[in-house]
């Protein structure tokens, strides 16, 4: 494939930007790859994997000359990140990040951007529960939605930055910031918060059943666990920067489960039915449209 960019810079080296890198070195698409990241050990990590052409110490280092910046850190210090590297930023490059909620990214890194940067917002919905620079992949991205929230962007440069994500794999669709938010509250952050409260409670009760949550665990309970082992630092960051419609989906949630506790308190197998029929249609619409390429991964489209 074509060289899409000369030089990208990647700021924090994690399980997205080491994906990144790979899916770069695969493709042939950045001529050079420079990345840093905050602790030695990460640096060193790198370093050794050798995914970057070159590793810096610091982030106005690594973004000297670069047509394309990519900020894959927690969402929570993008916007120091943005301060830091703005008046190093080569005039008419894109500068992007990959942060999960997108209207928190945009007013903590906005405000810093010079005039001249093309700032694209973009969240590509894929991941693991691992996290680090070890753990990142070429294939990451394959078959796997890019939102993009550009708001203005110049179009030539929007262009240019969707076809690189197509490049990898990505199937790549423009929103309004705030919809975002919205949609990954219900399809993404609402699911693993349910996942970690889950495990949080069969953690209580294990102490009562002496180990038969792990021993019997299975099917469900298991994807459960995988996601609730979930990066800490990165989760904590998505539920306050998405606080509206997380809380939102979760009001609507639990009036959903208090009319299933109803019914299951009063017996009534018709109201069970009928809504485990209606769920069970939405899930065949998720099969037919081919976004279960990873079951039983759920959780991984993130
Ligand atoms: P990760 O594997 O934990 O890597 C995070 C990187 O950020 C590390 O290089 C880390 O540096 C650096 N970092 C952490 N705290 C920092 C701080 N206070 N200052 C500067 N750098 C810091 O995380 P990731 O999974 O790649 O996630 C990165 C971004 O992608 C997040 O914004 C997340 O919302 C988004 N995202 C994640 C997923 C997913 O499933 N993982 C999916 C879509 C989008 P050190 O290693 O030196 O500590």
């Amino acid at each position: 494939m074509a060289q899409i960019y000369d030089r990208v810079a990647l700021i924090g080296l994690g399980l997205i930007a080491s994906s990144l890198a790979h899916a770069m070195r695969r493709d042939g698409l950045a001529g050079e790859i420079i990345g840093t990241a905050r602790s030695v050990e990460t640096r060193d990590t790198a370093r050794q994997l050798g995914f970057c052409d070159a590793i810096t110490e610091t982030s106005a280092e690594a973004v000297k000359d670069a047509d394309l910046v990519v900020l894959c850190v927690p969402i929570g210090v993008m916007g120091a990140i943005a301060a830091d590297i703005a008046p190093h930023l080569k005039e008419g490059c894109v500068l992007s990040d990959v942060g999960s909620t997108k209207r928190a990214v945009i007013d903590a890194v906005g405000p810093h951007l010079p005039k001249h940067v093309h700032f694209i917002p973009a969240h590509p919905m894929a991941g693991t529960e691992q996290s680090g620079p070890t753990s990142g992949f070429a294939e990451l991205f394959e078959n796997r939605w890019c939102l993009m929230t550009p708001m203005d962007a110049n179009k030539e440069a929007l262009a240019t930055y969707r076809g690189f994500w197509e490049a990898m794999g990505s199937n790549v669709e423009e929103m309004d910031p705030d919809h975002h938010d919205l949609v990954c509250a219900v399809t993404s952050h609402a699911p693993h918060l349910i996942a970690y409260t889950m495990v949080g409670v069969a953690d209580d009760l294990r102490r009562v059943t002496d180990n038969e949550v792990v021993k019997f665990s299975a099917g469900g309970f298991r994807d459960f666990t995988r996601i609730a082992a979930s990066d800490p630092t990165m989760w904590r960051d998505v539920f306050l920067s998405n606080k509206d419609a997380t809380l939102e989906i979760l009001g609507r949630f639990t009036e959903e489960l208090f009319a299933l506790q109803r019914a299951i308190r009063q017996g009534d197998g018709d109201h069970l039915h009928e809504y485990f029929t209606r769920t069970r249609a939405i899930r065949r619409g998720i099969v037919e449209s081919g976004q279960d390429t990873d079951a039983p991964n759920f959780g991984r489209g993130r």
